[in-house]
Protein backbone atom coordinates (compact mmCIF):
# COMPACT_ATOMS: atom_id res chain seq x y z
CA UNK A 1 0.00 0.00 0.00
CA UNK A 2 0.97 4.12 -0.02
CA UNK A 3 -0.34 7.24 -1.20
CA UNK A 4 0.52 10.63 -3.02
CA UNK A 5 3.18 12.33 -1.47
CA UNK A 6 3.22 16.36 -2.40
CA UNK A 7 6.55 16.42 0.02
CA UNK A 8 8.93 15.16 2.22
CA UNK A 9 10.35 17.91 4.68
CA UNK A 10 13.01 16.63 7.16
CA UNK A 11 13.84 19.62 9.69
CA UNK A 12 10.80 21.14 10.14
CA UNK A 13 10.31 23.00 12.96
CA UNK A 14 7.05 25.06 12.91
CA UNK A 15 4.66 21.68 12.85
CA UNK A 16 4.66 20.92 16.47
CA UNK A 17 7.30 19.99 19.06
CA UNK A 18 10.88 19.51 18.43
CA UNK A 19 12.91 18.70 15.06
CA UNK A 20 10.10 17.01 12.75
CA UNK A 21 9.50 15.03 9.48
CA UNK A 22 6.60 16.46 8.46
CA UNK A 23 5.01 14.43 5.23
CA UNK A 24 2.33 16.16 2.68
CA UNK A 25 0.27 13.99 1.95
CA UNK A 26 -1.90 14.88 -1.27
CA UNK A 27 -5.45 15.70 -1.56
CA UNK A 28 -8.29 17.50 -0.05
CA UNK A 29 -11.75 17.82 0.23
CA UNK A 30 -11.68 22.11 0.51
CA UNK A 31 -11.08 24.23 -1.88
CA UNK A 32 -9.88 27.71 0.52
CA UNK A 33 -9.86 30.61 -2.02
CA UNK A 34 -6.49 31.67 -0.04
CA UNK A 35 -4.62 27.92 -0.56
CA UNK A 36 -0.84 28.34 0.02
CA UNK A 37 -0.52 24.62 -1.23
CA UNK A 38 -2.74 24.75 -4.31
CA UNK A 39 -1.19 21.33 -5.60
CA UNK A 40 -2.33 19.69 -2.54
CA UNK A 41 -5.97 19.99 -3.32
CA UNK A 42 -5.83 16.65 -5.96
CA UNK A 43 -4.00 13.74 -5.62
CA UNK A 44 -2.55 13.56 -9.19
CA UNK A 45 -0.97 16.33 -10.65
CA UNK A 46 2.32 16.84 -11.77
CA UNK A 47 3.41 18.12 -8.47
CA UNK A 48 2.83 15.22 -6.28
CA UNK A 49 4.22 11.70 -6.63
CA UNK A 50 3.30 7.84 -5.20
CA UNK A 51 5.04 6.48 -2.40
CA UNK A 52 5.11 3.29 -1.06
CA UNK A 53 4.45 3.02 2.82
CA UNK A 54 7.83 0.94 3.52
CA UNK A 55 9.75 3.60 1.16
CA UNK A 56 8.05 6.42 3.09
CA UNK A 57 9.25 4.41 6.62
CA UNK A 58 12.50 3.52 5.40
CA UNK A 59 13.32 7.04 4.57
CA UNK A 60 12.32 8.16 7.83
CA UNK A 61 15.03 5.46 10.10
CA UNK A 62 17.56 8.02 9.11
CA UNK A 63 15.73 11.08 11.24
CA UNK A 64 14.70 9.32 14.50
CA UNK A 65 18.12 10.44 15.86
CA UNK A 66 16.87 13.98 15.14
CA UNK A 67 13.49 13.43 16.81
CA UNK A 68 14.86 11.61 20.07
CA UNK A 69 17.47 14.27 20.61
CA UNK A 70 14.47 17.06 20.22
CA UNK A 71 11.71 15.56 21.40
CA UNK A 72 10.18 15.77 17.70
CA UNK A 73 9.12 13.47 15.75
CA UNK A 74 6.38 13.30 12.46
CA UNK A 75 3.65 15.57 11.32
CA UNK A 76 1.15 14.55 8.92
CA UNK A 77 -0.03 17.48 7.21
CA UNK A 78 -1.39 18.47 3.41
CA UNK A 79 -3.31 18.87 1.52
CA UNK A 80 -5.94 16.83 4.15
CA UNK A 81 -3.57 13.61 5.30
CA UNK A 82 -6.82 12.35 5.87
CA UNK A 83 -8.29 12.33 2.37
CA UNK A 84 -6.26 9.04 2.18
CA UNK A 85 -7.19 7.15 5.00
CA UNK A 86 -5.61 3.78 4.36
CA UNK A 87 -2.15 5.56 3.89
CA UNK A 88 -2.18 7.43 7.07
CA UNK A 89 -3.06 4.35 9.21
CA UNK A 90 -0.81 2.67 7.89
CA UNK A 91 1.89 5.07 8.41
CA UNK A 92 0.54 5.90 11.57
CA UNK A 93 0.32 2.83 13.05
CA UNK A 94 4.02 1.63 12.12
CA UNK A 95 5.24 4.51 13.18
CA UNK A 96 3.34 4.40 16.65
CA UNK A 97 4.75 0.91 17.14
CA UNK A 98 8.02 2.18 17.16
CA UNK A 99 7.41 4.76 19.72
CA UNK A 100 7.92 7.72 17.44
CA UNK A 101 5.80 11.08 18.44
CA UNK A 102 3.03 11.76 16.10
CA UNK A 103 1.07 15.32 15.10
CA UNK A 104 -1.37 15.61 12.27
CA UNK A 105 -2.69 18.91 11.02
CA UNK A 106 -6.53 18.65 9.49
CA UNK A 107 -9.12 20.70 7.96
CA UNK A 108 -11.24 18.71 10.04
CA UNK A 109 -13.67 17.29 7.61
CA UNK A 110 -13.49 13.38 7.68
CA UNK A 111 -15.64 10.62 8.36
CA UNK A 112 -14.69 10.53 12.63
CA UNK A 113 -15.85 7.20 13.68
CA UNK A 114 -13.35 5.31 10.44
CA UNK A 115 -10.48 7.73 11.40
CA UNK A 116 -10.76 7.44 15.55
CA UNK A 117 -8.54 4.79 15.88
CA UNK A 118 -6.04 6.40 14.00
CA UNK A 119 -6.79 10.21 15.68
CA UNK A 120 -6.26 8.19 19.11
CA UNK A 121 -2.63 8.26 18.14
CA UNK A 122 -1.87 11.47 17.63
CA UNK A 123 -0.02 13.27 20.22
CA UNK A 124 -0.66 16.48 19.26
CA UNK A 125 -3.89 17.45 16.73
CA UNK A 126 -3.61 20.49 15.18
CA UNK A 127 -7.40 21.34 13.38
CA UNK A 128 -8.19 24.68 11.58
CA UNK A 129 -11.03 26.36 12.54
CA UNK A 130 -11.96 28.75 9.83
CA UNK A 131 -15.00 31.12 9.85
CA UNK A 132 -18.42 30.35 12.05
CA UNK A 133 -21.17 31.18 9.62
CA UNK A 134 -21.67 28.30 6.87
CA UNK A 135 -22.33 30.73 4.16
CA UNK A 136 -19.49 32.36 3.98
CA UNK A 137 -17.42 29.19 4.84
CA UNK A 138 -18.94 27.63 1.80
CA UNK A 139 -18.35 30.51 -0.38
CA UNK A 140 -14.59 30.64 0.58
CA UNK A 141 -13.84 26.87 0.73
CA UNK A 142 -16.44 25.36 -1.50
CA UNK A 143 -18.14 23.50 1.34
CA UNK A 144 -20.08 24.04 4.55
CA UNK A 145 -18.79 23.94 7.90
CA UNK A 146 -20.99 21.64 9.50
CA UNK A 147 -18.64 18.16 9.98
CA UNK A 148 -15.69 20.70 11.04
CA UNK A 149 -18.05 22.63 14.17
CA UNK A 150 -19.21 18.68 14.85
CA UNK A 151 -15.75 17.16 14.71
CA UNK A 152 -13.79 19.38 17.02
CA UNK A 153 -15.52 18.37 20.02
CA UNK A 154 -14.86 15.10 19.14
CA UNK A 155 -11.53 15.11 18.54
CA UNK A 156 -11.01 17.32 21.63
CA UNK A 157 -12.47 14.37 23.36
CA UNK A 158 -9.88 11.99 22.65
CA UNK A 159 -7.70 14.08 24.43
CA UNK A 160 -4.55 14.46 22.45
CA UNK A 161 -2.57 18.28 22.49
CA UNK A 162 -4.93 19.98 20.64
CA UNK A 163 -4.27 23.26 18.80
CA UNK A 164 -6.97 25.07 17.36
CA UNK A 165 -5.44 27.23 14.00
CA UNK A 166 -7.42 29.85 12.53
CA UNK A 167 -5.98 31.21 9.40
CA UNK A 168 -6.44 34.55 9.57
CA UNK A 169 -7.56 36.50 6.23
CA UNK A 170 -8.63 40.14 6.08
CA UNK A 171 -11.82 39.92 3.46
CA UNK A 172 -12.77 36.71 4.65
CA UNK A 173 -12.39 36.35 8.61
CA UNK A 174 -9.97 38.73 9.60
CA UNK A 175 -12.36 41.08 11.28
CA UNK A 176 -13.40 41.48 14.93
CA UNK A 177 -17.25 39.91 14.60
CA UNK A 178 -15.73 36.84 12.78
CA UNK A 179 -13.01 36.49 15.06
CA UNK A 180 -15.08 36.99 18.14
CA UNK A 181 -17.74 34.21 17.10
CA UNK A 182 -15.17 31.47 16.53
CA UNK A 183 -12.87 32.60 20.06
CA UNK A 184 -16.32 32.44 21.92
CA UNK A 185 -17.81 29.08 19.99
CA UNK A 186 -14.48 27.68 21.26
CA UNK A 187 -14.22 28.73 24.94
CA UNK A 188 -17.70 27.19 25.17
CA UNK A 189 -16.77 23.75 23.76
CA UNK A 190 -12.81 24.13 25.03
CA UNK A 191 -12.43 25.90 27.65
CA UNK A 192 -8.82 27.06 28.29
CA UNK A 193 -8.08 25.17 24.51
CA UNK A 194 -5.11 26.55 22.81
CA UNK A 195 -5.76 28.74 19.72
CA UNK A 196 -2.98 29.79 16.38
CA UNK A 197 -3.24 32.76 15.21
CA UNK A 198 -2.04 32.25 11.55
CA UNK A 199 -1.97 35.37 9.13
CA UNK A 200 -2.28 35.15 5.32
CA UNK A 201 0.07 35.59 2.97
CA UNK A 202 0.87 35.11 -0.12
CA UNK A 203 3.92 32.99 -0.92
CA UNK A 204 2.08 30.36 -2.76
CA UNK A 205 0.78 32.38 -5.66
CA UNK A 206 3.72 31.34 -7.76
CA UNK A 207 2.19 27.86 -7.83
CA UNK A 208 -1.11 29.09 -9.01
CA UNK A 209 0.55 30.72 -11.57
CA UNK A 210 2.74 26.76 -12.36
CA UNK A 211 -1.01 25.15 -12.37
CA UNK A 212 -2.78 27.77 -14.60
CA UNK A 213 -5.20 28.53 -12.05
CA UNK A 214 -6.54 32.20 -11.09
CA UNK A 215 -4.55 33.62 -7.88
CA UNK A 216 -6.72 34.18 -4.84
CA UNK A 217 -8.65 37.47 -4.80
CA UNK A 218 -7.60 40.63 -4.78
CA UNK A 219 -9.88 41.56 -1.71
CA UNK A 220 -7.79 39.36 0.35
CA UNK A 221 -5.41 40.87 2.53
CA UNK A 222 -2.54 40.22 5.11
CA UNK A 223 -3.27 41.17 8.51
CA UNK A 224 -1.19 43.96 10.07
CA UNK A 225 1.20 42.56 13.27
CA UNK A 226 -1.13 44.83 15.41
CA UNK A 227 -4.44 43.72 14.34
CA UNK A 228 -2.93 40.50 14.90
CA UNK A 229 -1.74 41.04 18.43
CA UNK A 230 -5.44 42.54 18.80
CA UNK A 231 -7.18 39.56 17.97
CA UNK A 232 -4.66 36.99 20.12
CA UNK A 233 -5.48 39.15 23.20
CA UNK A 234 -8.90 38.70 22.60
CA UNK A 235 -8.53 34.85 22.36
CA UNK A 236 -7.28 35.28 25.65
CA UNK A 237 -10.00 37.03 26.82
CA UNK A 238 -12.21 34.77 26.40
CA UNK A 239 -9.81 32.25 28.14
CA UNK A 240 -8.12 30.41 25.10
CA UNK A 241 -4.17 29.92 25.46
CA UNK A 242 -2.45 31.56 22.58
CA UNK A 243 0.27 29.93 21.52
CA UNK A 244 2.90 30.08 18.64
CA UNK A 245 4.37 27.46 16.62
CA UNK A 246 6.00 29.95 14.02
S1 LIG B 1 -7.84 22.93 3.84
FE1 LIG B 1 -5.72 23.58 3.60
S2 LIG B 1 -4.92 22.36 1.88
FE2 LIG B 1 -7.15 22.22 1.81
S3 LIG B 1 -7.77 23.82 0.37
FE3 LIG B 1 -7.87 24.67 2.45
S4 LIG B 1 -5.89 25.65 2.80
FE4 LIG B 1 -5.65 24.27 1.02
Amino acid sequence: MGGYLMQTQHFSVNDGEGIRTTLFLAGCPLRCAWCANPEGQTCRNPMTRWAETEEVLRELEGQRIFYRFSGGGVTFSGGEATMQGDFLRELTDALYDDGCSLALETCGVFDFDALAPTLAKMDQIFYDLKHLDPEVHRKYTGMDNKLILENLPRVAALGPDLVVRVPVVKGFNGDDSSLEAIFRWLADRVPGGKIELLPYHRFGEEKYRQLGRPLPPASFTVPSPEELDRWRAGAADHGLTVVSYR
